[in-house]
């Protein structure tokens, strides 16, 4: 496969942008290897400067849930930036995006738009301190709640994909009040709370995790931490910058019927813009400036653009049986995946929601951070390299989840197929 263009453009960037990239995980470090450079996306579709094609199973990491470039979202964006790109005023378009917020997900009363799924997190965070007076939090080995200081304790992700899960730069001070859990271990965080929960401002959680590769919550541990934190007085966090608007429309709360105090958004809502959002209980954001003390603010925030190609994709996304169909087709390549492994006589398993899911060098099931880490990388690499010699790009790391679109159709999962048929057996 030539990749000259590519090569070219990465060495040009190396020297000027740090490890070439504007995000970590995008520089293929781990996986080897150098990053190609899109051209253009289109569909379930990335195209490179090169000209090659591949079947992207990553997204934007997630927020393309509709496809690339969909044919809506565009003329949503078109049509809006002719009126202007910012208004630092508001606009109409960000109270449309709070009433479809808090009418898809009614845990959110109230919602604030930000930029990034970063902002959403530390702005949630600062909420739960603020409301309760408390500094201490909890989060969850192997889950990345993007790169606030307070979240870079035993962080997934990149920070795990490049073995820096505590990273320079945060003062100890601070790391000091992050405390960690294991997921999925309902004694741990019983023992936690009954030590220290008066002291917990909030439990934040990715209650799918994306970011450790793919961990499903045991049946019932979501209530547990629902229980726990009710009965200590912690603000429950649902972090769904992965999981919301995709494994339901109503994203993960929905689909294991939990009641989070807040909640934070980001990807699918700006449809492929810079956009994030976090809103709850409206007791709790009626505490945010200016209604209330707890300061937060965003110069580009409710950007109209960003608006637009947001409420654009969840229109998409509430076509009858799109989440089901979403379901249907992740299920199709994963079993046809672990099909191919098998027959190759290869340890392999996968974990699933709809429109995402984990792929494991190891015997199933996977069900926590010790299990998903002890999956062979080595094997992961090569096979993440001979699929994309095969125009299929995976995520470029053995710990992110894949996501799929509904432009991932019967053609796409047949070619995934057949190239990972190849690919297994090359290993
Ligand atoms: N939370 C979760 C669950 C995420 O997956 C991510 C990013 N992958 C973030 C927060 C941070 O979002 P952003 O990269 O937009 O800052």
């Amino acid at each position: 496969m030539n990749q000259d263009r590519s090569h070219a453009l990465f060495t040009r960037a190396k020297d000027l942008i740090p490890g070439g990239v504007n995000s970590p995980v995008r520089a293929f470090k781990s996986v080897g290897g150098e990053p190609f450079f899109a051209q253009r996306a289109e569909g379930a579709y990335l195209y490179d400067v090169d000209g090659n094609r591949y079947v992207d199973y990553v997204g934007s990491w997630g927020p393309m849930i509709a496809g690339h470039a969909h044919p809506q979202v565009l003329t949503a964006v078109e049509k809006t930036m002719r009126d202007g790109l910012s208004f630092g005023v508001p606009n109409a378009l960000e109270v449309t995006m709070a009433e479809a917020i808090t009418s898809i997900v009614p845990s959110c009363e109230m919602v604030r738009m930000v930029n990034s799924g970063t902002e959403a997190t530390l702005s949630a965070i600062r909420v739960a301190r603020g409301a309760t007076g408390r500094s201490r939090i909890i989060k969850f080995e192997g889950c990345y709640h993007g790169h606030g200081d307070s979240f870079l304790v035993k962080a997934g992700s990149g920070v795990m994909t490049l073995g820096l899960p505590n990273s320079p730069g945060v003062p100890a001070a601070l790391a000091d009040l992050t405390l960690t859990l294991p997921y999925n271990d309902f004694d741990a965080a019983t023992r936690l709370f009954n030590d220290a929960g008066n002291e917990i401002a909030g439990l934040i959680i990715e209650p799918i995790v994306g970011n450790a590769n793919c961990i499903l919550p045991r049946d019932g541990y979501l209530q547990h931490l629902r229980e726990l934190c009710t009965k200590h007085g912690t603000v429950l966090i649902f972090d769904e910058v992965m999981t919301g608007f995709r494994v339901a429309l109503g994203g993960a709360q929905q689909r294991y019927g939990i009641t989070p105090d807040l909640s934070t958004f980001g990807k699918i809502i700006g449809g492929g813009m810079p956009v994030g959002a976090y809103g709850g209980r409206r007791e709790l954001m009626e505490q945010v400036a200016p209604s209330g003390p707890i300061y937060q603010a965003g110069t580009l925030s409710g950007n109209p653009v960003a608006m637009a190609a947001g409420l654009a994709t969840l229109e998409l996304i509430q076509a009858p049986g799109f989440h089901d169909a979403l379901e249907r087709n992740t299920h199709a390549l994963c079993d046809g995946l672990e099909a191919a492994a098998h027959a190759a006589g290869i340890a392999f398993t996968t974990t699933r929601a709809p429109g995402m899911f984990g792929l494991y060098f190891r015997h199933g099931p996977v069900e926590t951070f010790e299990d998903a880490k002890a999956s062979d990388t080595d094997r992961f690499n090569t096979f993440f390299h001979a699929m994309l010699e095969r125009g299929v790009y995976l995520a470029p790391s053995a710990f992110e989840a894949g996501f799929m679109s509904s432009a991932h159709g019967p053609a796409e999962i047949k070619h995934t197929l057949e190239a990972a048929q190849a690919a297994f057996g090359t290993l």
